[in-house]
């Protein structure tokens, strides 16, 4: 099973920052949702896929507070981040974005299920989130295996994309609180198991099981709440306050879809907070991110350097780079000067700062620098602490020319060193206005809309123009059988085969298809009795199948590590 990125990260780097955050103005209780930054509790129906519903949870309280949309008019794609997690191996050579990745056999990548770790390595690169009604879910394994190629990433046109990827201590609830309040949700894992789930929407772990396997949204807490009473296998009595968590098993689970989770239970850990920014500028991400998110901390050096080259011609506004805890960065983006030293003249825009926390950061440069098409440039990063590199795998390649290190007075590019990889220290060019190519088009169905899309040539992005649905065309009713005394009609489109249905009863009334059921099971005619024990016969043989098709779904899940 995978550890988080939490766990590994702890052992990786030597030591931790204990949070200097003061708790001065923290309310005892907060409640995300009932200010409405919270949007509806979702269903995935299929296990595999809750780490993606509690990110995109996050992303959209943070858009939401930040004025961009309502809890019931945003809606991004849980599908879109899962499928490109999951396959996040990715080069444009268009946009200069040249992570690498993995990629999952269709077969089993909806079934092994992520954490947080394959979500973090999909939130570097470059596609930012979708529109839910571009990339839909779909509980069924079979259709919701998306097949999305890399061009898809975009095809969505939307504008939002991801800025900082913060990673908190779970201990440090300050800070998680801090962020709650400010971004509206906080995405963690913990054990969940059914044996220690409440009746009342509590949930409370076994102090045996360690291991986390399931992710939710904080997106609220009291720090009042009483245990006692409330949870049935307690490892945490006589311990006060709790977690207001956005689960995704539905609205009907738990207190409509919401459950407390107790500050105490130690299992929670993998605590990532997430924000966005829109733009509908042409811009692309200059990186050599790629996949695992691992990276090596205590034997090199403090200053890391990659060399890009400009692919548009535009300016370099935003630098991104991961930092460990504690760390202050100074970014400086220098020109090429022909000679292979990265910091060769002066540097033309910088970006200094501080982070408590590591993660992914996105910043703005002191100032624009102009790029051409063409150009090669340099972004510089002094770190107080170690700069980080990937850890080289399968997954994750260097290839030279790419990245450098300051060791021993000289710059040494990583390229020529087996164990040691790319540096996540990233450039973004804006480029004004997209240049747009051709137009797609895809026709509308009777129930879905269809749409006239253009890919800018530049940055890849698309914009799209919708075209509402056709609705159905329908044939003449035609009677079709009995259910007791009413009479059932069915029409079917022409168009798409949909079957629409209506009943009347004896005395020429259209009736619902439960009335006319119940309407059966009160008839005590001759007639009603074998009706009714056709019906049963039928309904016996489908309880059989769906029987069967559950106990095959749990023995599945039995061999496998799960993320549900
Ligand atoms: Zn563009
Ligand atoms: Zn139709």
């Amino acid at each position: 099973m995978k550890k988080s990125i939490a766990v590994l990260l702890a052992l990786i780097i030597a030591f931790s920052l204990a949070s200097t955050a003061f708790a001065a103005n923290l309310p005892a209780s907060y409640n995300a949702v009932e200010k409405g930054y919270v949007t509806s509790v979702k269903k995935p129906g299929d296990f595999g896929a809750c780490a993606a519903f509690s990110v995109v949870s996050c992303l959209e309280s943070d858009y939401i507070m930040q004025g961009y949309g309502t809890k019931d008019d945003t809606d991004f794609s849980e599908a879109y981040l899962y499928w490109f997690s999951a396959n996040s191996g990715w080069s444009d050579e268009k946009s200069g974005y040249f992570g690498d990745g993995r990629t999952y056999p269709d077969s089993t990548v909806f079934t092994v299920g992520l954490n947080d770790l394959d979500i973090f390595a999909s939130l570097k690169t470059d596609s930012g989130i979708a529109y839910e009604r571009d990339f839909p879910y779909s509980p069924y394994l079979s259709q919701f295996m998306g097949h999305y190629s890399d061009i898809e990433r975009f095809s969505s046109g939307c504008n939002v994309r991801i800025k900082d990827v913060v990673e908190f201590d779970v201990d440090d609830r300050v800070s998680i609180k801090e962020w709650v309040l400010a971004h509206g949700g906080v995405s963690i894992m913990f054990n969940s198991n059914q044996y220690y789930h409440g009746d009342n929407g509590t949930v409370a772990n076994n102090k045996f099981q360690l291991i986390s396997n399931h992710a939710v949204a904080i997106v609220g807490w009291d720090d009042n709440f009483a245990p006692e009473g409330k949870f049935s296998n307690m490892v945490m009595s006589g311990k006060k306050g709790a977690w207001l968590c956005k689960n995704s098993w539905g609205p009907e689970w738990g207190d409509n879809g919401y459950f407390w989770l107790p500050y105490s239970d130690p299992t929670v850990d993998a605590a990532i907070g997430v924000s966005v920014y829109v733009t509908d500028e042409c811009s692309s991400k200059y990186s050599y991110n790629g996949y695992p998110v691992f990276y090596l901390g205590s034997e090199v050096s403090d200053k890391a350097a990659n060399l890009f080259t400009a692919k548009q011609t535009g300016s370099i506004t935003q630098t991104a780079f991961y930092i460990y805890p504690g760390t202050e960065i100074t970014v400086s983006i220098y020109k090429d000067a022909g000679d292979g030293n990265p910091e060769s003249g002066e540097p033309v825009a910088t970006y200094s700062g501080k982070y408590i926390h590591e993660g992914y950061y996105t910043e703005k440069l002191s100032s624009p620098v102009a790029v051409e098409n063409g150009d090669k440039f340099w972004v510089v990063g002094q770190y107080s602490t170690k700069a980080p590199l990937e850890l080289m795998s399968q997954y994750s390649h260097d290839e030279p020319e790419q990245t450098y290190v300051w060791l021993d007075g000289e710059w040494i590019e990583t390229g020529d060193d087996p164990t040691a990889g790319n540096c996540p220290l990233d450039a973004i060019i804006t480029a004004g206005e997209h240049n747009y190519g051709e137009t797609r088009h895809k026709d509308p169905t009777c129930d879905t809309v269809g749409y006239d899309m253009q890919t800018c040539e530049d940055c890849g992005r698309c914009v799209r123009t919708d075209i509402p649905a056709k609705g159905h065309s329908y044939g003449e009713w035609e009677e079709n059988g009995k259910i007791g005394s009413a009479t059932l009609y069915s029409r079917q489109c022409s168009e798409c085969r949909n079957i629409d249905i209506m009943c009347i009863d004896k005395d020429g009334n259209v009736i619902s298809l439960e009335q006319a059921n119940e309407d059966l099971s009160s008839d005590n005619s001759p007639d009603g009795f074998f009706a009714r024990m056709t019906e049963r016969i039928s309904s016996f043989f489908s309880l059989i199948s769906s029987l069967i098709t559950t106990w095959y779904m749990r023995i599945i899940a039995m061999f496998m590590p799960v993320y549900f």
